[in-house]
């Protein structure tokens, strides 16, 4: 978007228009769901065009990357396709110039305090089930010099939070420092002025490096918050997904981040009804949720991903069992959550507020990420509160996923934008 916008387009992000000149889409598609995702919306936009209502339609990313060849001869309607690392191909094809001195130049599609940045791109891990490795190929970091750049420009634009993405965090640097450099970038990025989060998501957990840990500890601005997938914990199930790692060492795993980083909050997820996933595989991943309570946790319904070694194996755990086994760890997970929610009311949190959304506005902790985790709901008729800043409050209840607060004062330094309680 940001490549565009200095070719001189007119750049927008989901915004709907009577009229497009050129709609890109891009797509994901690492699982069913978001393949048929994908489609639907080529396929909404495929017919808008042959309404006249868009004039050149584009598909980039992954399941073009994926299935080119397929798409090109099902959809037609589509005038290009092109995959993950043809940026410069799709500036080329819309007559705009590919400018390097732009790389880090980014037009946030994210409410402008805060962004995602991808650290690296692709994975060199074996996982069995996971077709991300052929869609983005191998692991590649991208240079610490170029990351920070970038963070600066983001932190000047008014980004006050910062979600480290990638395949794989863990492996950041192996490739081109030849040693991890996870710890050390986040060391970097937390003396940035301006940065008041940085979230880390998506850690592996075979040999995690635990050097990030005390640099969590260090940094007021390393949220305490670790977005860590461990996909099942039966042994069969782990090495059958190729996790390089055992329940065993799962479990001294957690343990340790949990003592070396006190208060942490983490994220899983889970995959259920992989192949051979047998009744007493389930029952033992359940009574692992339940006895780890972690703090945030989704799961996904096992995908069939042809290309993948885990296809060559039979998909042997019917549709409706897979969801009523996903279905049966959420609820667990629910009352996990709510008995969690419930023990922080009366207590005081610091909340980023993202928006205002009908009576509300929506906030969140240094614990949740956007879009996936908990929010905070104040009142829309008692306060006048700024999206971007940070505010404290008071947690008066707590729902399964969402907490009810009132405020206490703000923490930032334009505190006197703020309207109290009365002056509405
Ligand atoms: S680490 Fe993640 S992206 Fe890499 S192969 Fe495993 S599941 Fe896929």
């Amino acid at each position: 978007m940001g490549q565009l916008k200095a070719n001189d387009f007119r750049v927008e992000h989901e915004k709907k228009n009577t009229h497009d000149e050129v709609v890109i889409i891009n797509t994901c598609g690492f699982i069913e769901k978001a393949k048929e995702e994908s489609i639907q919306t080529i396929l909404h936009y495929n017919m808008l065009k042959e309404k006249g209502k868009v004039d050149q339609l584009i598909v980039t990313g992954c399941l073009s990357e994926r299935y080119k060849k397929d798409l090109e001869i099902e959809i037609p309607g589509v005038d290009a396709y092109f995959g993950t690392t043809d940026l410069p191909r799709l500036l080329q094809y819309l007559k705009a110039d590919y400018k390097h001195e732009l790389l880090g130049e980014r037009l946030l599609n994210t409410p402008s305090h805060y962004a995602f940045l991808k650290i690296s791109e692709g994975c060199d891990r074996p996982c069995s089930f996971c077709a991300i490795p052929i869609m983005r190929g191998v692991h590649k970091s991208k240079p610490m010099e170029e990351i920070l750049r970038e963070t600066e420009k983001l932190v000047q634009g008014g980004v006050k939070e910062l979600i480290l993405i990638a395949q794989d965090l863990t492996f950041y640097g192996l490739d081109i420092y030849k040693e991890r450099k996870l710890a050390f970038l986040l060391e970097s990025l937390a003396k940035i002025p301006g940065l008041e989060w940085i979230r880390l998501q998506y850690a592996y957990p075979s040999q995690f490096p635990m050097d990030v840990l005390p640099v969590m500890n260090r940094y007021p601005n390393i949220c305490k918050y670790l977005d860590m997938p461990l996909q099942h914990i039966s042994d069969s199930m782990l090495k059958s997904m190729r996790r390089g790692i055992t329940k065993r060492r799962t479990l001294e795993l957690l343990d340790e981040i949990r003592n070396t980083v006190p208060g942490i909050h983490i994220r899983t997820t889970l995959i259920s009804g992989y192949p051979g996933e047998t009744e007493q595989d389930f029952e033992e991943l359940l009574e692992f949720v339940k006895e780890q309570k972690f703090d945030r946790l989704g799961i996904f319904n096992y995908s069939h991903e042809e290309q993948t070694h885990a296809y060559t194996l039979e998909d042997t755990v019917p549709e409706e069992l897979k969801q009523e086994r996903s279905e049966i760890i959420m609820e667990a997970q629910q009352a996990i959550s709510l008995e969690k929610n419930q023990s922080r009311v009366n207590s005081e949190m610091k909340v980023l507020i993202d928006r205002k959304e009908g009576a509300y506005w929506i906030g969140r902790t240094e614990f949740d990420s956007p879009e996936v985790d908990n929010e905070v709901l104040l009142d829309a008729s008692q306060y006048y509160l700024e999206p971007g800043q940070f505010y404290q409050v008071h947690i008066d209840r707590a729902e399964e996923f969402d907490l009810y607060a009132s405020l206490i004062h703000s923490n930032s330094v334009e505190r006197n934008k703020i309207v109290l309680p009365g002056n509405n």
